[in-house]
């Protein structure tokens, strides 16, 4: 993309209803526009990292054997009232009526329409284990909606359901997610810790919330510093073996870790004290066990081994797509803006053009630019008449994490700048240099990238564009 044809309306003044620095920095960067209160319109850049975000979701659901399906947002009362939900969920549920004076609702969260989806179609424990999933627009009437897209009142959410036989075969459910939320937050560059918490509204017994860590979270979190020292890495998992799914389980979860709703001082202090840890967190993500709650008062039951009629077992996992786009910044930025980790950003990497209209800079970016996307990235290519300094201010603001400078000076010598936005560090390297380390820092990231590339790799530079 170049920036002179692009939408991408930076402010410059720091907007004063933004109290943290993710919702400053993503109004800043245009990457939202408030519509009202809690509700938001996506600019570009802020849907390109809304969507990469979404993509990481739908690849891990994938590599867990999990079937995306759609819901509608809309929905008729009648559901609820069979569950018993609609009149537990109070004010926080957006309720309207249609011409005929049927009451709809505006979805906070669907396990009333997937169980209806189940009952409809599966009669036969032949059918299950089943996990569906969606990634929807959510609506919540929150009582005080702020920080921006954290917590918004329109909020775009996946939202899982797993429907077993047994318990035993659903809390395999739970683990697996368990383990697939390890690995989609890690591919975000996020550290998100299982904790221990509460069920609230959708009930059950069995819940871990994932948080990551910043002052600014809502929530209160107690944890043994340990936990932070795990990584899940590239470890290959078979999602299907269940002792598996189990080990990795124990291993993150088997030291203390609690949100306040669940925190137990007397356990917290057996832990050595220069390891106990008391922080706040921000929550993206929740998975729950809860049994027969829905399938037993929507008679969602299958026909078990034995002939008998039983109500499935069900839980429902959630990721909050859009708040994560917010807890990504909390989690990195400086006080110049973002940094994107590379798993998420926007576009994969700046040029910036010291001199626009000098010949030999032109031809060098215009060289880069098609090189980049010949290899599979996106690139962004600052070719604006501005002064450097107001470039560098826009890619720094803007937080791509990988940055080439073009000026006729260092082409004189065969060479243009590579920085890192995260270290600001800067190497001088050939063009040709530069897209090669591009390239590699991205490839395990984007299969794609790697398949673009090899042939690429063994041929010199004015043969890729
Ligand atoms: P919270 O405690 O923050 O209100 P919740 O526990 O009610 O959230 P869940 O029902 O667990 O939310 O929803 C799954 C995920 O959706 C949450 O982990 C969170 O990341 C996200 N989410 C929930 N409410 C909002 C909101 N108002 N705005 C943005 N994201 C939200
Ligand atoms: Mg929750």
């Amino acid at each position: 993309m170049r920036l002179s044809r692009y939408f991408l309306p930076v402010l410059k003044e720091t907007p004063s209803e933004a109290q943290i620095v993710s919702h400053r920095l993503m109004l800043r960067a245009g990457m939202i526009k408030q519509a009202s209160a809690g509700i938001y319109s996506w600019l570009p850049l802020g849907l390109k990292v809304l969507q990469n975000i979404e993509r990481i979701v739908h690849e891990e659901q994938a590599r867990a054997g999990h079937i995306p399906v759609l819901m509608p947002t809309l929905q008729s009362a009648d559901l609820w009232r069979e569950s018993g939900r609609y009149d537990d969920y109070g004010q926080e549920m957006l309720r309207m009526k249609d011409r005929h004076d049927r009451d709809m609702l505006f979805t906070p969260t669907a396990e009333e329409l997937i169980t209806d989806i189940f009952r409809a179609h599966v009669s036969s424990y032949k059918d299950l284990p089943l996990t569906m999933y969606q990634i929807q627009w959510k609506f919540r009437d929150e009582i005080r909606p702020r920080f921006g897209v954290m917590r918004g009142r329109e909020f775009y959410m996946k939202d899982g359901y797993n429907f077993d036989l047994t318990k035993e075969d659903a809390l395999h459910a739970y683990n697996r997610h368990l383990v697939s939320y390890l690995r989609t937050y890690e591919r975000m560059g996020l550290q998100a810790i299982p904790m221990r918490a509460d069920s609230g509204p959708i009930g059950g017994d069995d819940t871990h919330e994932f948080l990551v860590l910043a002052d600014t979270g809502e929530s209160e979190v107690f944890y043994d510093r340990e936990i932070t020292d795990l990584k899940f890495g590239d470890r290959e998992i078979d999602y299907d073996n269940v002792e598996q799914c189990q080990a990795v389980l124990e291993e993150f979860t088997s030291r203390y870790a609690r949100t306040d709703e669940t925190h137990d001082e007397a356990l917290f202090n057996q832990i050595p004290e220069d390891r106990r840890r008391v922080a706040r967190g921000i929550e993206v993500g929740q998975i729950f066990y809860f049994g027969t709650k829905y399938s037993e008062p929507l008679g969602a039951t299958v026909q078990g081994p034995d002939g008998k009629s039983v109500p499935v077992h069900m839980g429902s996992h959630g990721i909050g797509v859009s708040r994560l786009v917010g807890a990504l910044i909390e989690a990195n930025h400086d006080e110049n803006g973002i940094i994107w980790p590379e798993g998420v950003t926007p576009f994969h990497c700046g040029i910036v053009n010291l001199k626009q209209g000098d010949d030999a800079a032109d031809a060098a970016c215009d060289q880069l630019y098609k090189a980049l996307t010949a290899a599979g990235l996106e690139p962004l290519y600052d070719d604006r008449k501005e002064r450097a300094g107001g470039k560098f201010a826009t890619m720094d603001l803007i937080g791509l994490p990988w940055r080439i400078t073009v000026g006729p000076r260092g082409l004189k010598n065969g060479v243009v700048e590579l920085t890192s936005r995260r270290t600001g560090e800067s190497e001088e390297l050939t063009p040709e240099e530069a897209v090669r380390k591009v390239v590699e820092i991205y490839s395990p990231h984007h299969e794609h990238v790697a398949k673009h590339w090899e042939p690429m790799a063994k041929r010199s530079f004015h043969t890729w564009v």
